[in-house]
């Protein structure tokens, strides 16, 4: 074995050696998933009822409930399957990174070519194409951030030409909390809301169906270890209590949002879907993929302490990059492929990730296993890489062309988002997230 990565990226061992193959076929170069990701979802096998764990191997479900009876697990690793066996994935994430690493390299060992567990695991596989997917876990509680700082200085230009960031931004990783009981797994229809739009010169609002439907590209975080009320994550620590991490499209009605949004922050704009990619992709798969956090611009503040930590700056960024595709109803009858509207990257975080969780917490906010947080709209600061339309047409100004002949100010009916992530590095096998897909529906008929 031999692993030639970086040395920024302690963590690696031999779950990790681009060279291993894997005997479950299409997993070998696999976009998404290949034996050196491993990542953990919620899904019902054809024919059955009840949702349980498993683990995404190529083209695969390793079906964990079956693996276990199957007896390929013993120790920590056992403990942690059966965590992760489930309905949710809630127990497994609580477990904290040990237990997790110890699963992760048995089953690295159970699916590599020439394992002597082959005969025992092949049974429990399905192909995933025939399973439902479901949300990984309970969400008790989801916040969304705003730390993707070009669609930050993008979305304030609009409002402020001269100064586009507030004062705080680059002293407070921003956020607000959102809604956790309309997060649905990726495939479920959008619903387009209706609510109230007020158009500048109107003299009052009217109550119908949104006409500035838009997407946003966004990072999920789930939280594994959880803290106690009252007892802040330090963020030398803070990293630990990262469980995994997917793909988020915050679905958004910029009219109703324009109207809603003063003085307290958005609301029914955000609050009627929002879509999650249905893999955990855990921090040991993305540990190749770790970079240091992009040094700030000249003569911006330093973190005040509480969120600075020398490990978290060297290493605590990552390098994905975020892709956002459309189709439309014309597109797809006339068989054209997934547009591109966007290609972005993670390295467009003002806060990390451990920022983000230390900050949460640092008036004393307790984070629970299986909470979600979105890192907010992740743009790269030029045209192609905007995580959103609301940048892409300039507030609706400038349609975007689409290989149909269509254009698109803002989503219409029938029109479907795809997110993607791909990491990959010299010496390290690719990995992706799986998609975050969903397609818009016509609006209710009024209430
Ligand atoms: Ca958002």
């Amino acid at each position: 074995m031999s692993i030639t990565l970086a040395p920024a990226a302690p963590d690696l061992d031999a779950t990790h050696d681009p060279a291993l193959r894997c005997w479950v076929a299409g997993a070998e170069g696999h976009a998404d998933f290949p034996i050196q990701n491993l990542p953990f979802g919620i899904f019902t096998p054809p024919g059955e009822s009840t949702p349980r764990g498993g683990v995404a191997i190529g083209d695969s479900i390793l079906d964990l409930s079956a693996a276990l009876r199957a007896g390929l697990f013993s120790g920590s690793a056992e403990m942690a399957a059966r965590a992760a066996a489930g309905e949710t994935l809630n127990a497994f994430l609580a477990l904290g990174a040990a237990p997790r690493r110890a699963l992760r390299a048995r089953l690295s060992a159970i699916l590599a070519e020439g394992s002597p567990d082959r005969k025992r695991a092949e049974p429990c596989l399905h192909a995933a194409a025939d399973c439902a997917m479901h949300l990984p876990a309970r969400i008790g509680d989801y916040t969304d951030f705003y730390v993707g700082i070009h669609h930050a200085t993008h979305v304030g230009r609009v409002f402020r030409p001269d100064n586009p960031l507030l004062p705080n931004y680059k002293y407070v990783p921003i956020g607000y909390h959102g809604r956790a009981s309309s997060l649905r797994v990726s495939g479920t229809p959008v619903r387009r809301p209706r609510g109230q739009i007020k158009g500048p010169d109107d003299a009052a609002p009217r109550f119908a169906p949104c006409e500035r439907l838009d997407y946003e590209l966004e990072l999920g975080v789930w939280i594994g270890t959880g803290n106690r009320l009252g007892e802040p994550v330090p963020i030398a620590r803070a990293a630990e209590h990262v469980a995994g991490y997917g793909l988020l499209n915050d679905w958004s009605a910029r009219d109703i949002q324009a109207w809603e949004y003063q003085p307290l922050g958005p609301f029914l704009a955000k609050n009627f879907a929002s879509t999650l990619s249905a893999w955990v992709v855990t921090p040991e798969a993305l540990a190749p993929f770790r970079v240091p956090q992009p040094a700030r611009p000249e003569g911006d503040p330093a973190p005040l302490p509480y969120l600075l930590d020398a490990a978290d700056q060297r290493a605590g960024a990552f390098d994905l990059d975020l892709e956002v595709l459309i189709s439309t109803p014309a597109m797809r009858e006339g068989g054209l492929a997934p547009h591109r509207l966007a290609l972005s990257n993670t390295r467009h975080m003002y806060w990390t990730v451990a920022q983000m969780v230390a900050h949460h917490t640092s008036g004393g906010c307790d984070l629970n296993p299986g909470d979600l947080l979105g890192s907010g709209t992740l743009s790269a600061p030029e045209a192609g890489g905007f995580g959103s339309l609301l940048e892409s047409t300039r507030g609706g100004r400038e349609p975007v062309a689409l290989p149909s002949g269509e254009t698109r100010r803002f989503l219409e009916d029938g029109d479907e988002i795809i997110l993607r992530a791909r990491a990959a590095r010299e010496g390290a096998a690719p990995v992706g997230f799986g998609e975050c897909r969903a397609r818009i529906l016509p609006a209710a008929p009024a209430p």
